[in-house]
């Protein structure tokens, strides 16, 4: 350090939900290994499950200027009905507690910036800190986000609400970048919402409106998949970095440093079951469906059983990932599918995702179209079935089907005969043409990464801009 010159310091605050904590503590890695001090601010009961199922003590043990700090939600592991009882608890005690925090120097040398989950715009006013900048990291597509951010335009124009069932596929149009996309049933889920005022599509509005005011945008995407919605998004706002897929990022940069097995960070609030790796040992190559619907999604009862007898019927071999109490109103498979469920698949409680979706025995991932598990299956060259179920799934899955032509959209359909064709689809009729534009973005993906590659650049370019703040 000169003199004078004081050492960047970032603060990293992710959203209290698996898919937020797993991608920014791969922002994190990132930036720590570019030699930033980095602290991570986790929620308690988070954090807790975090070191309970993971190594990400002894990981992050090694870099010195790496920092856990925790913060409480407010709930005391309260158990709440509504994701706004979340919000509210997030507002009215998180942030005057950060805020407290950050002015009692209780993080070390003051940041140097922020880089706030966009879900907590909310929470931390952008001009609250006038002297730490924040930078807004989104974790939802910039498809879903540009959706997202044209809402008050669309209900402007009268093309929002949604006038009932038989106007869901009507073309949305006037959405720079992505032009007669989108129809009704594709726009982020609360958009079905009657009423344009509800307070569910009002906050995610307010936020993708809070995320342009901040200093910054980052996104977890890359140029080859969203070039002409990043070029519209750049136009309206002053600075965007596109660096992911973070996973793939990660794994690059650390190659060379650490075995490729432990290169694959798992940052699971749930305890990984490997075993699920053996099984698909004894499999024939791309013979597997895998199935998953992410860390928040419950199915019922009937849409397990439309499922379940669709894929069975469909003659594959599947991996099913049943968090325990995803299956509403019970307790893991239905007594009367156990044994059948023994001959034709393998259920975990949760698996190592990542490098499932690497094994050679995986053909295609029936996904609810999150947007890690969305570019998790595309750097694998893994093609895609969507049963999208809410938020930015329902626009991740239009351009997973229409867009990119790497997987087949299910989206408000769940019965078995479906399931079954479009397994056969995607396994068999289909196979060639979807595995072989999903391996061209898998290489698109690992190229943008590299030295030279535009996640790569957008990365070093935002070091540098944080380096540049010290000064
Ligand atoms: N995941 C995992 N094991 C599982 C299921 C999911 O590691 O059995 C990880 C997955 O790799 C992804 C994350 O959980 O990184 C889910 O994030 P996503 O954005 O896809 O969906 P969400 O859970 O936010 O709905």
């Amino acid at each position: 350090m000169e003199n004078g010159e004081m050492e960047p310091h970032v603060l990293i605050f992710p959203f209290p939900a698996q898919g937020h904590v797993n991608s920014m503590l791969k922002l994190a890695e990132l930036l720590t290994l570019s030699g930033l001090r980095i602290t991570f601010l986790n929620i308690l009961r988070i954090h807790q499950k975090l070191t309970l199922h993971t190594d990400i003590q002894s990981r992050f043990s090694r870099f010195p200027n790496f920092q856990f700090q925790t913060i409480t939600d407010g709930l005391d592991n309260r158990l709440i009905d509504k994701f706004s009882d979340l919000i509210d608890s997030l507002k009215s005690i998180t942030m005057p507690l950060l805020k407290q925090m950050l002015l009692s120097g209780e993080f070390g040398p003051t940041p140097t910036c922020i880089i706030l989950d966009g879900l907590f715009n909310f929470i931390v006013d952008v001009d609250a800190h006038p002297n730490i900048p924040v930078f807004s990291f989104r974790t939802i597509s910039a498809c879903s986000f540009s959706a997202y951010s044209f809402v008050p335009k669309l209900i402007e124009d009268g093309q929002l609400p949604i006038k009932g069932e038989e106007d869901m596929d009507r073309i949305i149009s006037g959405m720079g970048g992505m032009e007669n996309v989108l129809r009704c049933r594709d726009l982020p889920s609360f958009c079905r919402l009657e009423d344009p005022f509800d307070p569910g599509l009002q906050h995610g509005v307010t936020q993708t409106i809070q995320s342009f005011k901040s200093r910054a945008l980052i996104f977890n995407t890359f140029n080859d998949l969203e070039g002409p919605i990043l070029s519209s998004l750049r136009s309206r706002c002053s600075n965007i970095y596109a660096i992911g897929p973070l996973h793939a990022h990660l794994k690059t940069r650390l190659s060379g440093e650490i075995s490729p097995a432990s290169s694959v960070s798992s940052n699971g609030l749930w305890e990984v079951d490997r075993s699920c790796l053996a099984w698909l040992d004894d499999h024939p190559p791309k013979s597997v469906i895998y199935v998953s619907f992410g860390s928040v999604v419950v199915i019922g009862d009937d849409q397990f059983r439309e499922f379940w007898h669709g894929l069975v019927n469909s003659g594959k071999r599947f991996l099913w990932v049943m968090r325990p109490n995803s299956l509403a109103g019970k307790d893991g498979v239905p007594a009367d599918l156990k044994e059948k469920t023994n001959e034709r698949g393998y259920i975990v409680d949760w698996a190592p995702q990542e490098e499932v979706l690497a094994h050679k025995a995986i053909g295609a991932f029936l996904t609810h179209s999150g947007w890690n598990s969305t570019l998790e299956s595309i750097v694998a060259g893994v093609p895609m079935i969507c049963w999208p179920q809410f938020a930015d799934q329902q626009t991740n899955s239009r351009y997973v089907s229409d867009v990119w032509k790497i997987g087949l959209d299910m989206k408000d359909v769940c019965n078995r005969e479906t399931v079954t064709k479009m397994v056969n689809d995607v396994m068999e009729n289909r196979k060639n043409e979807l595995m072989g534009s999903v391996i061209e973005m898998a290489e698109s993906a690992i190229t943008s990464v590299e030295e030279g590659g535009s996640s790569y650049c957008d990365l070093e370019r935002m070091i540098n801009d944080i380096r540049l703040l010290c000064k």
